[in-house]
C-alpha cells in the first residue's frame, strides 16, 4: 500500500513555503488552485496516492543562464535570463517571455503553474511554461533590444522546440521582440519551425493571435452575463494597462457596445468620462506601440482626466477588466469597486486581483473570471498557431474567430460545471476554472505513473 499525501491543506503550503522560501508570488497560485483542489479530491485517494498536486507544484526543471549584450554606447550589459518548465502532462511547455525589471523566479514559477491549468481548460495539447528575463526593453533602441533578443535565444534554443517548449509573448515581449528571437533560432538551427507562437504574417504567424487574449476576456464577459439574461451593451467599463490585452479588450467591448472609461499604464490612468471610442482607441495604439509614449498625452489630445501614479478602481463602473499585471487590485480597490456598481470582473492579465478581493468579490456575488480561464484566448490561438504551423497552412480570420469563440464558450461551460453551488444560481468560477483545470492534467499524470 503506497504512502499517501493525506495533509490537509495548511501542512501541504507549509511545505510549499519551506521549499521555495520568499517565492510569495508563486506561494499565492499555489494557493489560490490549491484550496479548490484539496475540496475536490477529498475523496478522489488516486489523486492523493499519486501526489498529484504536491509533483504539479514542482517544476519539472527551471533553467537559468546569463545573458550578456553590448549596448549602443559599446558597454558590456548583463541580465538574467530564465525558463520554468512546469508540466508537459499534456502537451509541449507552452507559455510566454515575459521582459520586465521586476522578473523574478517567484513570478516566472507563478506564471508557469497557472500556465498549466490556463492551457488545460483549452481543451488543446499544451504543457504549462514560463520565462523572460529583467531586461527592461524601454527607452532601449530597436538595436539594443536585438542584440539583447539573439543573446537570450542563444542560450535558450537548446532547451525549446516545436514538440518540446514553445514559448510566446507577454509583457515586454511583443511583435518586434518575436521576430528578432525567431530570426536568431531560425540561423542557430537552420531550421523554420513553429517554436515559438505570435509570430509576424510573413513568418508563420496566426490571424487574431495580437487580438486573442483581449478578446477572449470580453467574450468570457460576455457568456457569463448572458447567463443572467445581461450583456454588455450599456456598461460603463474600466480597464487598466495598455497593452496588447488592454487594447484589444477596449476594441471588444466598444463593438460590442459597452462605454470604456479607463486605461492605464505604468505611470497611471487616463479617465473619460465620454468613452474611449474606436477613433481614440486608435490614438492609444498609435502612442502606447509606435511612439511608445506615456497615456497623459491622451489626456492633453482629448481634454480626458489623467492621474499620475494612481490605479483606475474607484471610478464608478459596472464591469471591470484588469489587462496590466499581478496582483494590481487589492482588497481595498476590490471594496471600493463592489462599492461603487461592480457586477463583473474579467481578469485579462495573471492574477491581477489579490487573494483577499477576490474572496471578497466572490462573497459579493459578482461574477468574477479568474485569469486562467478569462485570458486563455491568448494561448488558444497560440495553440492553432502551433497546428497551422505543424500542417503549413493558415487559417482564415472568420474560421480562427469562430474557433477562439467556440474555446471560450467551452471554458465558460467547464468552470459552470464545476463551480455550480447546489441551491444557488451564483457560479464560483474560480473553483470552476481551478478543478476543470486540474482534472485533465492529473488523470494525464496518473496514466504515466511515477515519472
Ligand atoms: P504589454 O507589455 O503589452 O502591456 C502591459 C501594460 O501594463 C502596459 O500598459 C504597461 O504600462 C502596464 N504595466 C506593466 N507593468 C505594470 C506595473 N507594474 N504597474 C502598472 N502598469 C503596468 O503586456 P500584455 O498586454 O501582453 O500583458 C498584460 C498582462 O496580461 C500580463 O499579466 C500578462 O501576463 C497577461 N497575459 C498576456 C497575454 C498576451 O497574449 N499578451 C496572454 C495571457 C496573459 P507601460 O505601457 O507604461 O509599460
Amino acid at each position: 500500500m503506497a504512502v499517501s499525501d493525506h495533509v490537509d491543506l495548511e501542512q501541504f503550503m507549509s511545505g510549499l513555503k519551506r521549499r521555495n522560501p520568499g517565492e510569495t508570488e508563486f506561494h499565492q497560485a499555489v494557493y489560490e488552485v490549491a484550496s479548490n483542489v484539496y475540496e475536490y479530491i477529498q475523496d478522489k485517494e488516486i489523486y492523493h496516492e499519486m501526489q498529484i498536486l504536491r509533483r504539479i507544484a514542482e517544476p519539472d526543471r527551471i533553467i537559468i543562464f546569463r545573458v550578456c549584450w553590448e549596448d549602443d554606447n559599446g558597454n558590456i550589459r548583463v541580465n538574467r535570463g530564465y525558463r520554468v518548465q512546469n508540466n508537459n502532462a499534456i502537451g509541449p511547455y507552452k507559455g510566454g517571455l515575459r521582459f520586465h525589471p521586476s522578473v523574478n523566479l517567484s513570478i516566472l514559477k507563478f506564471l508557469a503553474f497557472e500556465q498549466t491549468f490556463k492551457n488545460s481548460l483549452t481543451d488543446l495539447p499544451m504543457g504549462g511554461g514560463k520565462g523572460g528575463s529583467d531586461f527592461n526593453p524601454k527607452g532601449k533602441s530597436s538595436n539594443e533590444v536585438m542584440r539583447f533578443c539573439q543573446s537570450f535565444m542563444t542560450e535558450l534554443y537548446r532547451h525549446v522546440g516545436d514538440d518540446i517548449d514553445v514559448p510566446a509573448g507577454d509583457i515586454g515581449v511583443g511583435a518586434r521582440e518575436i521576430g528578432y528571437l525567431f530570426g536568431q533560432y531560425k540561423r542557430l538551427t537552420n531550421r523554420f519551425s513553429g517554436v515559438l507562437t505570435g509570430k509576424g504574417m510573413e513568418f508563420g504567424g496566426s490571424p487574431i493571435r495580437k487580438e486573442a487574449t483581449g478578446y477572449g476576456a470580453v467574450y468570457m464577459m460576455q457568456d457569463m452575463l448572458a447567463r443572467r439574461g445581461d450583456a454588455i451593451d450599456g456598461k460603463k467599463c474600466a480597464i487598466s494597462g495598455a497593452g496588447n490585452v488592454a487594447i484589444y479588450a477596449a476594441e471588444k467591448i466598444i463593438q460590442l457596445g459597452g462605454k470604456v472609461v479607463t486605461m492605464s499604464d505604468s505611470s497611471g490612468y487616463i479617465y473619460d468620462a465620454n468613452g474611449i471610442d474606436a477613433d481614440k482607441l486608435n490614438f492609444i495604439i498609435d502612442l502606447k506601440v509606435n511612439r511608445r509614449r506615456g497615456l497623459s498625452e491622451y489626456a492633453k489630445e482629448f481634454g480626458a482626466d489623467y492621474f499620475a501614479n494612481e490605479r483606475p478602481w474607484n471610478v464608478p463602473c459596472e464591469l471591470v477588466f484588469p489587462c496590466a499585471t499581478q496582483n494590481e487590485v487589492s482588497r481595498a480597490e476590490a471594496q471600493s469597486l463592489i462599492k461603487n456598481g461592480c457586477i463583473g470582473v474579467s481578469e485579462g492579465a495573471n492574477m491581477p486581483v489579490e487573494q483577499d478581493g477576490i474572496h471578497d468579490f466572490v462573497a459579493a456575488k459578482v461574477l468574477f473570471a479568474p485569469s486562467k480561464a478569462a485570458n486563455a484566448g491568448g494561448v488558444a490561438i497560440s495553440g492553432l498557431e502551433m497546428s497551422q504551423n505543424s500542417v503549413r497552412i493558415t487559417w482564415s480570420v472568420d474560421e480562427l474567430e469562430q474557433r477562439l469563440r467556440k474555446i471560450m464558450l467551452d471554458i465558460h461551460d467547464r468552470c459552470v460545471e464545476y463551480g455550480s453551488q447546489a441551491g444557488s444560481d451564483y457560479v464560483d468560477y474560480v473553483r470552476g476554472a481551478n478543478v476543470a483545470g486540474f482534472i485533465k492534467v492529473a488523470n494525464a499524470m496518473v496514466a504515466y505513473g511515477v515519472v
